[in-house]
């Protein structure tokens, strides 16, 4: 994998900024982008960006839609219609997002990550305000992923600092994370979250430390009036698909 982006005929042939830095991800990611779920060599553009996808697997048919930006991924992360990514998530039809952050000086990418598909859940999207009424699309109500809600296996780290990351580690966590694939997505989001309040704790913990992020984790799920028993059901989950172990007494250990 080559981390220059650089086309001297994109930058010859194109004036917009904003153009020739669609151009040239894109042109990169259909040049250098491997399947990272079954490592196939390489993704194919959708002809004419249906579905809101614009790469796929032809091998293990997964769908990808990238985004890139200059700007470094901070916790929000904007995306579009509030109404349709509800829907996407509902219907169980979400693609894996790449999230490209790349510089424009010499066109390299800096850093690279995927969110899996069964990463999308409603806990990590965020309705914003609709648009004023002086605007152009009055009304409109678009939503953000909050990368802050995410536990680290749902922001698989492709390319860190220009370092580019070894693919069979990439996979590796792909697999161990794709039993949630299977699973409704209500009960996809609460492992999601169950898992990023584990990662915040030490790798060995006990059930009274991880009850704290009952108030965190209503918050998430208003409708839910048995957190205690969610939280435990998700850890029992985690510890079948080994992700966690039983210790004993309330003892937990992450295995990741
Ligand atoms: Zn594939």
């Amino acid at each position: 994998m080559d981390l220059s982006m650089y086309q001297k005929e994109v930058l010859q042939n194109y004036k917009s900024n904003s153009q020739i830095a669609r151009i040239l991800t894109e042109n990169w990611f259909s040049r250098e982008m491997y399947c990272p779920c079954c490592l196939n060599e390489g993704v194919d553009d959708f002809p004419n960006n249906q579905k809101g996808s614009d790469f796929f697997c032809e091998k293990c048919k997964n769908e990808f839609q990238l985004k890139a930006s200059k700007n470094e991924f901070k916790r929000k992360v904007v995306d579009g219609e509030y109404n349709t990514m509800m829907n996407i998530i509902s219907r169980d039809s979400s693609p894996n997002f790449f999230l490209m952050n790349y510089e424009n000086a010499n066109w390299t990418i800096k850093s690279l990550f995927l969110i899996p598909k069964f990463f999308i859940s409603v806990s990590m999207i965020e309705k914003r305000n609709p648009l004023s009424k002086n605007a152009k699309r009055a009304g409109w109500v678009g939503c953000n992923f909050l990368l802050d809600r995410l536990p680290e296996e749902g922001k698989i780290q492709i390319v860190k600092d220009e370092k580019i990351i070894e693919r069979n580690k990439i996979n590796k966590v792909w697999k161990k994370m794709f039993f949630m694939n299977s699973k409704k997505p209500e009960f996809r989001g609460w492992a999601s979250d169950v898992l990023k309040c584990v990662e915040e704790l030490d790798n060995k913990f006990d059930l009274r430390e991880i009850y704290k992020y009952d108030r965190y984790l209503k918050e998430l799920h208003p409708m839910n009036n048995n957190i205690h028993a969610k939280i435990r059901q998700q850890l029992q989950v985690l510890r079948d698909n080994k992700v966690l172990s039983f210790c004993g007494n309330g003892r937990y250990e992450f295995l990741l």
